[in-house]
């Protein structure tokens, strides 16, 4: 469609145009795809998520009085998070569209307390490099500074030292995350809850993707180092529901250790003529699908089945990362206290293995080298992992195999011309060239190889990581 039917269509011929439009996504379920999706293999959840997904679609979370449901079922689930986090009775919070809504509201919330109750004009946060990238957005966002600090170089947690010697008086927020996505690792959070106290500043725990699945692993044996509201001075945490709580996307929390460092994410306005507008979080008008699917999913499963599934789920954590420990070719990065794990080679190319690994049916992710973290490849395990992971661990040997055959996807001079770029000087020939080294020089057409784009991306600064990538989708997304 390049532009609107002149007169309505059959919902037949929709339908199938639906199903071809979707014809090369990567398949979300079934356990083929290591990133991006989380599938408890659990069908019935499936199909209640979608029931109560569509049951709900049309009420509006806009105005809690005219749709009671969707308060109900939202503080429900509050509820339920808080309890899962060790909060007491004073914890309150917000269900969100996602872990980036609520990482926002969180460091809003402090940008606002900083500025409203301690007279800081100019806030700022201190973060780990291995944070997640929504920081970096509420920063540009809401005009926070942002203090990033190097990580340990061998288990990538945050080093507490260098948090605390980068506090100013302006400072807001200490951020930690349980865990982190890229390495899947604690941050010493009883050691930042004591910094925070002692300096009486904020600590948000992002606990995005590991902060549902932690106490179960817990409950299982597993060791793993407190995060949540027991540990003292940790005042606000984010949870996805559409990671390791299986519910649809468009679910997450956030939760903050009373009520008046909620009301500083709040908005209200009765300055023009319409509705006197209320908003507890971003959105404004918005589906109760994702809500109600969620409270769904939630019953649905239950702690006895959350359980099942993190058993599951540590098996085949446990499975990779013995097969890691005792392979020639792979490294760990971090040692993973969830369900998320990094490894890099000195033999293979990563970016040939993942391509390698897309060639037989999987989809694993790389990340570029940053910092002290060398290009790697990240493995999120989910409920139905299990089920594939012998097999995908015999493909990753295969493909290492092969990647080993294959040249390096850019040579020594290609790397440092490109290591020496700089956004300022981005002319029109460095850009053809740019795309004509990753392939990508053939309009919005994939190409069939990711490793020459991932390598390009990865001999570049972050800076120019950041423009390319602006100008690819800039590109991409131009409606024809
Ligand atoms: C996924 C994730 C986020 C961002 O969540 P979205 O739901 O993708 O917006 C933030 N922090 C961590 C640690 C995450 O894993």
């Amino acid at each position: 469609m390049n532009q609107m039917p002149a007169s309505g269509r059959a919902w037949e011929e929709v339908y199938q145009d639906l199903l071809r439009y979707g014809a090369d996504d990567l398949e979300a379920r079934g356990g083929d795809a290591w990133a991006y999706v989380y599938d408890s293999g659990r069908v019935d959840v499936d199909r209640a998520a979608r029931e109560a997904y569509t049951m709900y679609l049309d009420p509006n979370g806009l105005d809690p009085t005219v749709f009671p449901s969707l308060r109900w079922f939202e503080n429900d689930i509050l509820a339920v998070a808080a309890a899962h986090l060790g909060g007491d009775d004073r914890v309150v919070g917000s269900f969100t569209s996602g872990g980036t809504e609520s990482v926002l509201l969180a460091v809003l919330a402090a940008r606002n307390q900083a500025r409203r109750d301690r007279g800081v004009e100019h806030p700022e946060m201190v973060l780990p490099t291995t944070a997640h990238a929504a920081f970096h957005k509420a920063a540009a966002l809401f005009g926070v500074k942002k203090v990033v600090v190097g990580v340990d170089p061998v288990t990538f947690r945050a080093d507490v030292d260098r948090m605390a010697e980068a506090i100013t008086p302006n400072t807001a927020l200490l951020v930690g995350s349980a865990v982190s996505y890229a390495h899947g690792v604690i941050d010493p959070i009883e050691e930042l809850g004591r910094l925070a106290r002692s300096r009486d500043l904020l600590l948000h725990v992002d606990g995005c993707i590991g902060a549902f699945t932690l106490p179960y692993f817990r409950r299982l044996g597993a060791q793993t180092a407190p995060f949540d509201f027991n540990v003292d001075g940790v005042t606000s945490i984010s949870m996805d529901l559409h990671k390791y709580a299986y519910c649809p996307k468009g679910a997450s929390v956030v939760l903050y250790r009373d009520e008046s460092l909620r009301r500083r994410q709040m908005f209200a306005c009765a300055e023009w003529t319409g509705y006197t507008m209320v908003n507890m979080t971003l959105q404004s008008s918005k589906s109760g699908g994702p809500l109600a699917a969620a409270w769904a999913v939630l019953n649905l499963i239950g702690d006895d089945g959350y359980l099942d599934i993190a058993r599951r789920t540590l098996d085949a954590v446990r499975t990779i990362v013995e097969a890691i420990d005792q392979s020639d070719d792979f490294r760990l990065l971090g040692r993973p206290d969830s369900s998320l794990i990094a490894f890099t080679s000195e033999t293979v190319d990563v970016f040939h293995l993942v391509d390698e690994m897309k060639i037989r049916g999987w989809y694993v992710q790389p990340q570029l080298s940053f910092d002290n973290s060398p290009a790697n490849v990240h493995l999120t395990v989910s409920g139905v992992s299990d089920r594939r992971v012998d097999r995908m661990l015999f493909d990753l040997n295969q493909s290492a195999q092969a990647a080993k055959r294959l040249p390096p996807p850019l040579d020594p001079d290609q790397r440092d011309w490109l290591a020496g770029l700089s956004p300022d000087r981005l002319t029109e020939s460095v850009r053809d060239r740019l795309y004509a080294l990753a392939g990508l020089d053939q309009g919005d057409a994939a190409p069939e190889r990711f490793a020459p784009v991932s390598a390009m991306l990865d001999a570049l600064s972050p800076a120019m990581r950041e423009l390319v990538l602006e100008e690819y989708f800039s590109m991409i997304y131009t409606p024809r």
